[in-house]
């Protein structure tokens, strides 16, 4: 294998399509530009997974989709023909309620980030607040007296950056004042995904609101999505994921094909993402600088598979 270049299934013969499918008997597949685009399903890949699974593969959804719970992605992704077990269903908001649990987390979290993370945290016994609006009003000093002076910081024993529509001053200044006031509070975030839906828009990703309030408060965030390879290792250490068993699918290199070189896995990139074949291109242009955003594999499509087998 020419790791310069990723090999395009679509050109291998079936003999060597066969010898690929004995490559892996797991698969984590990415959801958003893979699966799905925007909760509709991508044109014959339920029944590409479907025939994974009938052959034998394990298989697990793997999202940065800090946005949905673990089981509204679950339910989106049975509604529109994926038969998958709930439990198969790698996601942040739960992979974050699970990290607190663990730790017996009592007190309450200050969310910079979508409603799902607050249900999804109540779904595990742990009280949050901060979803939706939130603007500074009045003068900086009007604020810093009623909303932050005031502020328990005492009670409020983490803060959550995940993406954020109404992200505002207000609420940099909030998360910064809990980070800072209390050096126990934890710091956790659901992704760095830094853009979507590029080069179509540039709408600014959790990434790049974190790098904001990382810069403020000096500290870095602890991470719950891809590509940090702790994500899955509890898959690994339980035996039920072996690295070099195991095929990575994805649609953006710099996060799904990284998080597979990152865990020891096999990466194959589909072509169905927003922006997997502009980036793809540069990928490769650089190819010296980054060898680990280069996937093993490349298919235009995931459905396309069925067609190849
Ligand atoms: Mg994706």
């Amino acid at each position: 294998m020419n790791k310069n270049q990723p090999t395009n299934l679509a050109e291998l013969t079936k003999a060597e399509i066969a010898k690929w499918l004995n490559g892996f008997d797991t698969v984590l597949t990415d959801c958003d530009g893979v699966l799905w685009h925007e909760g509709v399903a991508i044109d014959r890949v339920p029944e590409a997974v479907a025939l994974l699974k009938s052959l034998g593969k394990e298989v697990y959804f793997v999202t940065n989709n800090g946005v949905k719970t673990g089981r509204e992605i679950w339910k989106t992704a049975t509604t529109i023909g994926y038969d998958i077990d709930e439990s198969r269903i790698i996601a942040p908001i739960q992979a974050i309620a699970e990290y607190l649990q663990a730790r017996n987390f009592r007190k309450k979290v200050y969310i910079v980030g979508s409603e799902a993370i607050r249900n999804g945290l109540a779904a595990a016994g742990i009280e949050s607040f901060g979803p939706g609006p939130e603007v500074l009003q009045g003068t900086l000093n009007d604020y810093l007296a009623q909303h932050v002076a005031t502020q328990e910081t005492d009670d409020v024993g983490a803060v959550i950056v995940g993406f954020d529509e109404h992200f505002t001053f207000a609420k940099m200044l909030k998360a910064s004042n809990y980070i800072c006031s209390n050096s126990e509070c934890l710091f956790l975030t659901t992704n760095l995904d830094t853009v979507h839906r590029y080069p179509e828009f540039r709408i600014p990703g959790t990434g790049a609101l974190l790098a904001a309030l990382e810069t403020c408060v000096e500290r870095k965030a602890l991470q719950f999505g891809k590509p940090n390879a702790e994500i899955c290792q509890q898959l690994i250490k339980s035996g039920k994921v072996l690295p070099e068993r195991t095929l990575m699918i994805g649609d953006v290199c710099k996060v799904d094909v990284l998080f597979g070189h990152n865990c020891g896995f096999q990466t194959l990139l589909v072509g169905t993402g927003h922006n997997s074949v502009y980036e793809l291109n540069e990928v490769l242009q650089n190819s010296s600088e980054n060898p680990e955003f280069i996937p093993d594999f490349y298919v235009p499509s995931l459905g396309d598979i069925t067609k190849l087998i």
